[in-house]
């Protein structure tokens, strides 16, 4: 094993109540200028493993790269199969009702994905989960200030910032619900890269590169994860509820992209519009081979 530098992806999620607000140069969702205001940006964070060490071969390897990236099996799995997912309905006042309903979604996403991985022929185990307050350390170092989220690779944990999530204002939680289970649906993304072999090919590019296309590699990284993420919600977009208001709020979720002056690590609110819009239209990770796109779509 090569211990590498670190390489942790990560969500921020930022809730503030008010119109107009934007943390950290993010955007506010305009189509609901009252309600919550949800950001989303990379941290960047250790990761330490990868599954194979770079060959001899270097030309055999990034073809083995191309491969695992851009025909990945898993783009021709198919529709995702519905989980039937029902999040609790109360409102996420406490610590208690935020980590029981990231479980559920947890919970639901292992159902959805595991069908669909066994279709295309990827063995299947779940992440694990655990949430935190504020800090918390992990294999892959600690949490970056701000990251609301994150997905260690080396022990397939999900990490929540809980506080981030908990609202005392009734007209805020529809949009604090589809928050939550968007950040949970984009950190379950990166636990699917890892298993069908996208994260530790993802990884050796992003090592590989520096300065801008360094960002670009992660650029690709990030939309894709939320566009697996949006397949999932996509597929299960009824039991979720995800219409009127709460729709408005996810797509205002789901296309928020790098903060203005902050680094460029997440992509465009347009491009983090593009794939996701797509991918809930379709329901399937065939709408996610961001590895195969041009540039102007992963800026
Ligand atoms: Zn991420």
């Amino acid at each position: 094993m090569t211990l590498r530098p670190a390489y942790l992806l990560g969500v921020l999620v930022l809730l503030a109540a008010g119109a107009g607000i934007a943390l950290q140069g993010d955007p506010a969702p305009a189509a609901n200028p009252a309600s919550v205001a949800a950001s989303v940006q990379v941290s960047q964070a250790p990761r330490s493993t990868k599954p194979s060490a770079p060959t001899a071969d270097a030309s055999t390897e990034w073809l083995d790269n191309e491969a695992a990236l851009m025909d990945n099996a898993l783009y021709k799995a198919g529709r995702m199969p519905k989980s039937g997912c029902r999040p609790p309905s109360d409102r996420l006042r406490s610590s208690a009702v935020v980590i029981a309903y990231a479980r559920v979604m947890v919970g639901c996403l292992n159902r959805s994905w595991k069908q669909l991985l066994t279709r295309a022929d990827f063995s299947f185990y779940p992440p694990d989960f655990a949430a935190y307050k504020d800090k918390t350390s992990s294999p892959c170092g600690p949490a970056d200030d701000g990251a609301v989220a994150f997905y260690c690779p080396e022990n397939h944990k999900i990490y929540l910032d809980w506080p981030e999530y908990v609202t005392k204002r009734r007209d805020e939680q529809p949009y604090a619900q589809t928050a939550l289970m968007d950040v949970m649906a984009h950190e379950y993304g990166h636990h699917v890269q890892e298993l069908v072999g996208i994260g530790a090919f993802a990884d050796d590019r992003y090592e590989r590169a520096s300065g801008d296309a360094q960002l670009e590699e992660s650029r690709r990284t990030e939309l894709q994860a939320s566009c697996f993420g949006a397949a999932f919600l996509g597929a299960d977009k009824q039991s979720l509820q995800l219409v009127g208001e709460r729709l408005e709020g996810l797509q205002d979720d789901m296309s928020t992209g790098d903060e203005s002056g902050g680094a460029r690590d997440h992509g465009s609110e347009e491009n983090n519009q593009y794939w996701t819009s797509s991918a809930f239209d379709s329901a399937s990770p065939a709408s996610c081979n961001t590895w195969k796109a041009s540039a102007e779509y992963v800026s």
